[in-house]
């Protein structure tokens, strides 16, 4: 549903879309035959406002997909609510390290044949009812499969489901294939070759990343009769209709986005096996141009084999802190630029940049601040750098903002804390290599993987996380970054983690940036070499190619990684 091309280009909207561009950029370095479907997103996500008390507000994200994109002649129908709807296709090709290009097409359904509320279906990414977001499913799963057919592309050895958003594509290769054989209904056949032919990647275990519509309403869009083979086939649970069901019941294989979410997926999912993938970056994307200029020096091969980061481990550390410096420079030359303010270039930064929602606990730090004003006091002074969009719609997300503003008022002349508007990727790109330090206090398990701390490890800069997501596999105390915590499944206890947290800041990381920055800046070197050179987007989709996509390569249920 979302893939972030492009810092320019608003076709994202966070993790989830990031990581599906890093996907693809990687496989265009592997040369794989790869080809993407999204939907084009005029009006983007969106652009966030935050007035001089945090209270967000949000307007549209207006491009124009012709100055950036290439228009396709092809054109294709769906059929929606029982209109037909015409859709065009606008090209994208991401250029890996060798040249190789993996196209991606935008689908658009802003032509005059269209009737106007069909013309806004491909406007706003994850906005409007669930009939808007229903129909979006229809023409990115079902008018998906009609535009690479009218692109010319006869069938494809796998169909990777990125997130339950796409799986109504199953229906079209269901009838895709009953047609072929001339039978005018889907029988069992039909299912176990789009079983044979699908992949499907889950990425949350909230419950609001999972889409699910009343029957009633599948039906008025669907139509009587596909409704009906999915209802028939599938046994969906009376009344609901739920996509990650859904595709989860016609895959070939499905995996979760790190050991741990593959394992809290599969008490989600008991009838199915989930394997694990655990996610990666796109190390070129995501390197600051300091370190990029490092890497090339240091590690020549670094670009083509993210794999050779391991030798980072031999840099000396005066360039890593002169890179670093560097980095760090071009964050606060923005902060000032954006705010007005200045922030010291010899004080521990840290950043807290993510989505704003409920379970990332964007204040938690500030849980106690007598004891974050006795740290500080104690140890040494903290600036606070933030960024994140809160969903229009997600007002626990909001609240979270405004305290943060509420908060930085309260804590003036004592920890001077900034929060940066319209967080995007080239924003992410500049905090995630400035600060100091990455903070990431999730509610667990929720945090399928998280990614911005491996940005962050490229970087240079070591996490202070949660025991949750990649940090799991990650994490090396004192040589990667920090625990937050303990590594159980459950929920923690809340004053336990608040606690661990200060405790981290008071008596190791302070300490030890300010009285042995040598000591520092090997965990930032190790944060490099150890999670640089393996939670990296090459490394995942080795790992899709092998497991997942080749055939014959899946592996046997007992192999899958517990
Ligand atoms: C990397 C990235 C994210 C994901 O951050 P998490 O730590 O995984 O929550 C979200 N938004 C943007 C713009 C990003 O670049």
């Amino acid at each position: 549903m979302e893939i972030a091309l492009d810092a320019s280009m608003p076709t994202y909207s966070g993790g989830l879309g990031v990581l599906a561009g890093d996907t693809l950029r990687a496989a265009a370095d592997l040369a794989l035959p790869v080809v993407a479907i999204t939907l084009v997103h005029r009006k983007g996500y969106f652009r966030q406002h935050l007035d001089a008390n945090g209270r967000q507000t949000e307007s549209p994200s207006d491009w124009s997909p012709a100055g950036r994109l290439e228009a396709v002649e092809a054109r294709a129908w769906v059929n929606v609510e029982g209109r037909p709807v015409e859709l065009r296709g606008w090209r994208f090709q991401v250029r890996g390290v060798t040249g190789h290009e993996v196209p991606v097409y935008l689908l658009d359904t802003s032509l005059p044949s269209n009737d106007e509320y069909d013309q806004t279906l491909t406007d706003s990414l994850y906005g409007g009812d669930a009939r808007y977001r229903l129909c979006q499913e229809v023409v990115l799963g079902i008018g998906g499969i009609a535009m690479l057919r009218a692109l010319g592309h006869a069938d494809f050895h796998t169909y990777h489901m990125n997130e339950g958003h796409s799986s109504l594509l199953t229906l079209a290769l269901l009838q895709e294939h009953a047609s072929l054989h001339d039978r005018g209904s889907v029988i069992e056949a039909d299912v176990d070759d789009v079983r044979r032919k699908c992949v499907f990647t889950t990425h949350t275990p909230v419950d609001a990343g999972h889409d699910h519509f009343d029957a009633d309403l599948v039906e008025k869009v669907l139509g009587k009769e596909r409704t009906g083979i999915l209802a028939r086939l599938t046994q969906a649970r009376s009344g609901i209709f739920d996509l990650t069901h859904l595709a989860m019941f016609f895959c070939r294989s499905a995996n979760g986005v790190s050991i741990r979410h593959a394992h809290v997926s599969r008490r989600m999912f008991p009838e199915r096996p989930i394997s694990a993938i655990t996610n990666g970056v796109h190390a070129v994307t995501w390197t600051a141009a300091p370190f990029a200029r490092l890497y090339d020096r240091h590690v020549p091969h670094w670009r083509r084999d993210n794999r050779y980061l391991r030798q980072a481990s031999a840099i000396p550390r005066e360039d890593i802190r002169a890179a670093h410096a560097e980095a760090k420079a071009n964050l606060l030359e923005d902060v000032q630029r954006r705010t007005g303010h200045t922030l010291k270039p010899d004080v521990m930064t840290i950043g807290f940049a993510r989505r704003a929602t409920g379970y990332k606990r964007i204040d938690f730090i500030f849980s106690n601040k007598d004891r974050l004003r006795r740290i500080i006091d104690r140890c040494g002074p903290i600036q606070l750098v933030y960024a994140g969009k809160a969903h229009a719609r997600d007002s626990v997300g909001k609240a979270g903002i405004e305290h943060i503003f509420a908060v930085s008022a309260a804590l003036k002349g004592v920890l001077p804390v900034f929060y940066l508007e319209d967080y995007d990727m080239s924003l992410a790109s500049l905090i995630v290599a400035g600060v100091d330090l990455w903070l990431n206090n999730p509610v667990k398990p929720l945090e399928a993987s998280g990614t911005s701390g491996m940005k962050a490890a490229l970087n240079g800069v070591p996490s202070l996380s949660i025991l949750d997501g990649w940090w799991i596999e990650g994490w090396i105390e004192g040589v990667t970054g920090w625990a937050i915590g303990d590594g159980a499944e459950e929920p923690g206890d809340s004053t336990k983690e608040l606690d661990s947290l200060y405790d981290k800041l008071e008596h190791i990381i302070l300490p030890m940036f300010y009285q042995q920055p040598r000591a520092y800046l090997g965990v930032m070197r190790s944060a490099i070499s150890h999670n640089g050179s393996f939670f990296n987007a090459q490394r995942m989709v080795s790992q899709y190619l092998r497991t997942v996509y080749e055939p014959g390569m899946a592996l046997p249920e007992a192999e899958v990684l517990q």
